[in-house]
């Protein structure tokens, strides 16, 4: 890494994301430095800001990417922190996305709103409902699947 990371200052959630507040909204730091950088409005951006240096709390542009959802569960293989393969996918939220759902719903948003998180990560507007709920996911490892729809017994 060529520059270091730069830490969001001030709160920070349990997965070690900032929060920064746009127009009355909170959106992950992370997100808000992205679209800054990139000339883009965090509020209509799609898709997963990702962080090359592994660092949730960092905020530097330069370390982070804009991926796809797919993008993503690659890079989350590469990383080794997949459990699964994208097999069941239409089932199926990692821990990590789980957590990245919770952070980013917005009820009735456009683009952080249950229908555009399901569309994005590829599961039932149920499972997101759920997911923000918190009712499938715990911090527990173990129960990191949870999910029980769509996987062959
Ligand atoms: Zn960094």
């Amino acid at each position: 890494m060529i520059e270091d990371c730069i830490i969001c200052p001030g709160y920070r959630n349990a997965q070690g994301y900032g929060r920064k507040q746009v127009k009355g909204v909170k959106y992950q730091a992370h997100r808000v430095a992205y679209a800054k950088a990139n000339g883009l409005d965090v509020s209509t951006l799609v898709g997963v800001v990702m962080h090359k240096c592994d660092n949730p709390g960092c905020i530097n542009p330069k370390h982070l990417t804009l991926g796809t959802h797919s993008d993503n569960m690659q890079d989350m293989v590469q990383k080794g922190r997949s459990m699964r393969g994208e097999k069941h996918r239409s089932a199926v939220l990692t821990l990590e996305q789980a957590k990245e759902i919770r952070a980013r719903h917005v009820p009735n948003c456009r683009v952080n709103g249950s229908s555009a998180l399901a569309r994005e990560y590829g599961v039932s507007h149920t499972t997101i409902c759920q997911t923000v709920r918190n009712k499938r996911w715990t911090e527990s490892p173990s129960s990191q699947l949870c999910e029980n729809q769509g996987i062959a017994s």
